[in-house]
């Protein structure tokens, strides 16, 4: 489904990454898990358009998506859930979620909107509240709605863990591989590595900006390499 070839990108004249190949396959959940600053943001940022890739090739249900707009992918169902969720504060959760369905027509977006709060009834509860005054899950919860509302084939999450308490990250995680059994690709990058190869039907590991190792979640979750400098074993 999506298949990034050798792709290299950065900023300005600064290369952050170097010729890194990653596929996704339907039906899959893949994680990218590496330290801080290892690349991971700016590679789903190529993905989803927002950074040019300068060399290789990325490939999206079968056509070329490398370089493409952001909006256009998002139409052909490529979907990013953002570091810091980048939700409307002063609107409500049912405004937040009309705004994901943007690219739809509208009579298709009461059933989508339903299939959200059947996923995180939370927000069928407060759906007149207004998403600034949510804790940091409900509004995690709240931004991966808005992406499904723009009805991904492939969902891309980056870091949706980051500030939830261990009960919390839980329930998202949870919530991911429900969405996974639905039918959507999910491509997530953790910094939690051992929650985020433990669910993983495949896993990168990212090193300044190079894949170093790739394989099945839990098997990468077992190589020593990993456990050294990821699991804190
Ligand atoms: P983190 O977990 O801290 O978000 P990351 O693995 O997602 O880390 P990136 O955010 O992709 O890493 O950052 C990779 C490198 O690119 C870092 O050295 C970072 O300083 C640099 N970088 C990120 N965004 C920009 C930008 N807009 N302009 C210049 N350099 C950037």
């Amino acid at each position: 489904m999506l298949t990034l070839e050798k792709v290299t990108a950065g900023y300005h004249r600064l290369q952050i990454l170097h010729e890194i190949s990653i596929e996704v396959n339907e039906g899959e959940i893949v994680s990218i898990v590496g330290a801080n600053g290892a690349g991971k943001t700016t590679t789903l940022n190529t993905i989803a358009g927002l950074v040019k890739p300068t060399s290789g090739s990325i490939t999206f249900a079968g056509k070329p998506a490398g370089g493409r707009r952001p909006s256009d992918l998002v139409q052909e169902g490529l979907v990013l859930v953002p570091e810091g969720r980048a939700l409307f504060g002063n609107l409500s959760v049912e405004e937040n979620l009309q705004m994901g369905g943007w690219s739809r027509d509208r009579a298709d977006l009461t059933g989508s909107m339903d299939d959200v709060f059947e996923l995180f009834p939370i927000l069928r509860e407060r759906r007149a509240q207004v998403a600034e005054t949510f804790s940091g899950g409900q509004q995690q919860m709240l931004a991966i709605g808005r992406a499904l509302m723009a009805k991904p084939k492939l969902l891309m999450l980056d870091e949706p863990s980051t500030g939830l308490s261990p009960k919390l990250t839980w329930a998202v995680l949870d919530a991911i591989k429900r969405i996974r059994d639905t039918g959507v690709a999910v491509l997530l990058v953790e910094q939690n590595a051992s929650q985020a190869l433990a669910m993983a039907d495949r896993a990168y590991v990212l090193e300044s900006g190079s894949v170093v190792l790739e394989g099945p979640g839990p098997q990468l979750a077992q190589d020593d390499r990993v456990r050294a400098a990821y699991l804190g074993m």
